[in-house]
């Protein structure tokens, strides 16, 4: 019989208990009459009885429910186990259960597929059976100190361990274990995956990477990688080497520290662009600060890396290719003067001949006519023909331009000689100042060259000061020599500055400049070894440096 039913019918007998308790007091009432007190007792009769039938109602809806609810969940914990089984089975990962003493309580399909043994095998055996030999005893001990302490020696979540298949194979597994109490019973639930291709991913991955950073390790081109604010994250060997400093002091400085002020801006455009993948360009060219602060010239290329879930950054690939231009400079410097020299060398002798036939011509016809106007304008030709032949000699420089005759030489009294010959250039406002020391100075060198310099220079400067001051100083400098013609004259805007030394570069009237006193100048030092240097400002002045080596490096007989 039903919980339910036995309500009813104890509800069904004290209703009817009651009823006969009424009938019967209204019969006795009837038949002698109530009372006042025959009511009240009555009434007080009556009352508890209803009072506790109530209350019996109302502990039979209690009592059904809590049975009913009771039911319901053994249902669904029924249904739930049904599903735990249902979603066990299908899972991709292993699931143990083990009791307190480690003794397998259930595996799920999966657990059996990954150590190759049958449920059967499995159940009520020690979970150590799917441990490797040599892990048995300590995961043995922590299980059983768990169990006693409570105290967990490892973190239960993502636990990386080895497991032992029935063959004897080992392979990498990550558990997450779970706990619950069973009555008494703690129970122990693990859900355990095979790692097997992870771990053989991750090592694959590790050894490409080493690859990669030996790679870069031993690549000729600095790499800097560079995060979005312009930070570096990174470098290599030979980025150490193009900046002078050690890894320490790039790896979290920013990229603009190693840059000219000037430049930051543009450098910072590009690496915003790149990061934003807008400019494509592979090749640029840009001016980084290298070893002590020296600008240099770069190549850079870069590629952006968008890391999953990460900020991209920039692998920047940086070239010095300062020394590789000065070459490719001096290269097409040296193959221009060859090739001015050759045709130089043929206009020059080509122009000779008629010259000299022109003043031969001249020379007769001047001795032959008396007549003074003739005579005249012989002389006007034989100097315009001086004129042609000194051109001509001009050229004729260039055809040889390395060749010097280095010889023992005073220089402080070439330097004063070239002053006093250049004097017929200066204005009369111009005063001329000169310091060429107290001691001569001697030096091997070409006389006649180095002295077509300073003239050069001197008339250069006269040329440029209207009024003012030209200074020419000498100055002993051990193994060096530096002479300094300056002036303040007109001074040299920066565009005219850089082509100060290009042959037939000219800012003078028709006629009044070849174009080929500084380019012949530096071209007749260079051979000697030494270097022009120019600094000027436009209203100021300028000031020409002219350094020679004492000893000019290898003498090379001219024609
Ligand atoms: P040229 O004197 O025949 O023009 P140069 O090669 O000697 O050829 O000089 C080239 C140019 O350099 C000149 O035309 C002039 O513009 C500029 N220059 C040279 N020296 C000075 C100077 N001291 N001050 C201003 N400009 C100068």
């Amino acid at each position: 019989m039903s919980r339910a039913a036995a309500r009813w019918i104890l509800i069904g007998a004290l209703g009817a208990l009651l009823v006969l308790l009424v009938g019967l007091i209204a019969v006795q009432g009837l038949r002698t009459g109530f009372s006042a007190m025959q009511l009240l007792a009555a009434t007080l009769f009556v009352l508890p009885i209803a009072g506790a039938l109530i209350g019996l109602l109302w502990y039979g809806r209690t009592l059904g429910g809590a049975v009913a609810g009771r039911t319901r969940a053994e249902a669904a914990a029924h249904a739930s186990g049904e599903s735990f089984r249902t979603v066990a089975s299908t899972m991709a990962d292993g699931i143990i259960t083990i009791d307190d003493r480690s003794r397998i309580q259930y595996v799920n399909e999966a657990a059996e597929r990954m150590f190759g043994y049958t449920r059967d095998e499995l159940i009520g055996n020690e979970l150590t059976m799917i441990m490797p030999e040599s892990f048995r005893d300590r995961l043995q001990a922590g299980i059983q100190r768990y169990l006693t302490t409570g105290k967990r020696k490892l973190s239960w979540e993502s636990l990386e361990l080895p497991g032992h298949q029935k063959d004897g194979k080992e392979f990498p597994l990550e558990i997450s274990i779970g706990e619950h109490t069973l009555g008494d019973e703690h129970v122990l639930t693990g859900v355990v995956r095979d790692i097997t291709d992870r771990k053989r991913a991750e090592e694959t991955l590790a050894e490409s990477e080493a690859k990669f950073r030996r790679l870069v390790a031993s690549a000729p081109d600095g790499i800097f990688v560079v995060n979005t604010q312009g930070g570096i994250l990174d470098v290599n060997p030979a980025g150490e080497a193009l900046i002078g400093r050690d890894r320490g002091q790039i790896v979290g400085h920013k990229l603009a520290e190693f840059i000219p002020e000037e430049r930051v801006s543009v450098m910072d455009r590009y690496l915003t662009d790149r990061l934003a993948g807008h400019r494509t360009t592979e090749l640029y060219d840009e001016t980084w600060r290298g070893v002590g602060g020296h600008k240099i010239n770069v190549q850079l290329t870069s590629q952006v890396v968008h890391p999953p879930e990460e900020k991209p950054y920039l692998v920047v690939s940086v070239r010095n290719v300062t020394n590789l231009q000065e070459m490719q400079r001096k290269l097409l410097e040296s193959e221009r003067w060859a090739s001015m020299g050759r045709l130089a060398s043929f206009v020059a002798h080509e122009i000779n001949t008629p010259l000299t036939n022109i003043s031969l011509l001249t020379a007769s016809i001047s001795r032959r006519v008396s007549d003074a106007e003739v005579q005249e304008r012989l002389k006007k030709i034989t100097i315009q023909g001086r004129i042609a032949a000194s051109i001509t000699q001009e050229l004729l420089k260039f055809s040889r331009p390395g060749a010097i005759n280095p010889v023992e030489t005073n220089l402080t009294d070439l330097v004063r000689t070239a002053v006093d010959q250049s004097d017929m250039f200066r204005k009369p406002g111009v005063v001329v100042e000169t310091d060429l020391g107290k001691e001569p100075v001697v030096c091997t060198l070409d006389p006649l060259r180095i002295h077509e310099v300073f003239v050069n220079l001197i008339k250069n400067a006269y040329e440029a000061t209207p009024n003012g001051r030209v200074k020419i100083r000498l100055e002993d400098r051990g193994p060096l020599v530096a002479i300094t013609v300056s002036d303040t004259g007109t001074g040299i805007p920066p565009d005219v500055q850089r082509r100060l030394f290009e042959a037939f570069f000219t800012t003078k009237k028709k006629g009044e400049g070849t174009g080929l006193g500084l380019a012949i100048s530096r071209n007749f030092v260079a051979t000697h070894g030494g270097d022009i240097t120019v600094s000027s400002e436009v209203g100021r002045g300028s000031t020409f440096t002219v350094l020679l080596p004492k000893q000019a490096p290898s003498p090379r007989r001219g024609p």
